[in-house]
């Protein structure tokens, strides 16, 4: 099938290839559409986001790509916002909503860099309690959803990325549950994410497979995302990603069409 992938960075935010080899690399790939999602600005981290003032050239670039690959590929300008990020998205055509950090008192703890920092931010925010953290995160970001209003949900349990949280334990899965039917309230459109096999931290796709049933039976709708950080991954394991939905009993997959998602039957 043809795809679109949403979740994608370039040389704009942490990303290493520019825009247009990214686009050219979309038609390679027999894509039907290609949308860019550098990361937003975060006050409590500036190393790896768009400052303020670069979300102008940002938005130009993308304004000469849809213009130079008209009736090629359909380009989309998009922006991955993070709970502390709240920019203004009316220039975008869609925006995700994730959550990269806890910050406390001051520090910065990111979910998602290291195994060493979600250990650091549990000993000293949780004081070693690991659903306190867990439960904090989701918390984050049923907030942050119902205040941004995202097209749609980046990487849900990204904080089980280097399996430092207990998966299996019934307690675990219970918050992450609960904060999935709070989110899919406001927003029904949930990213499977493939960026972690790419990065060899993980051999499924976000949600893990407890939340994706959970998904099915809420209604909620699959949107494929490689969060690519370099060309070559733009459709990284999605046939697979397709396949598991299917197994799973997904009968479709929600692709962006500009203004909004169709149902495309896998
Ligand atoms: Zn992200
Ligand atoms: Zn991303």
């Amino acid at each position: 099938m043809q795809y679109v992938n949403l979740h994608n960075h370039t040389v704009y935010s942490d990303g290493k290839d520019t825009m247009e080899a990214n686009v050219e690399m979309a038609l390679q790939a027999n894509m039907y559409a290609l949308g860019f999602s550098d990361h937003s600005y975060t006050p409590c981290d500036e190393s790896y986001c768009m400052m303020p003032q670069e979300y102008g050239p940002y938005l130009q670039e993308i304004a000469r790509l849809k213009e130079k690959y008209k009736g090629r590929i359909a380009i989309y300008a998009g922006l991955e916002l993070d709970y502390d990020s709240n920019p203004d998205t009316s220039m975008f055509d869609y925006c995700l909503a994730s959550v990269h950090y806890i910050v406390r008192s001051g520090k910065t703890y990111a979910i998602d860099h290291s195994l060493a920092q979600q250990e650091q931010c549990c000993k000293d925010v949780f004081a070693g309690d690991k659903l306190a953290m867990a439960r904090c995160y989701y918390d984050q970001f049923v907030a942050h959803v119902e205040r941004c209003k995202p097209t749609f949900v980046g990487h849900f349990d990204v904080i089980s990325k280097f399996s430092y949280m207990p998966e299996e334990d019934p307690r675990y899965q219970e918050i992450a549950v609960e904060a999935l039917e709070e989110i899919v309230k406001t927003c029904p459109y949930i990213e499977v994410n493939t960026g972690a096999i790419a990065r060899k931290c993980r051999t499924t796709p976000y949600p893990a497979r407890f939340l994706l049933k959970k998904m099915l039976s809420l209604g909620a709708k699959p949107v494929l995302g490689s969060d690519s950080h370099q060309k070559e991954n733009l459709t990284f394991w999605f046939d697979e990603a397709v396949a598991l939905l299917k197994e799973i009993g997904f009968t479709g997959i929600a692709q962006f069409e500009g203004i909004g998602f169709t149902d495309v039957m896998i």
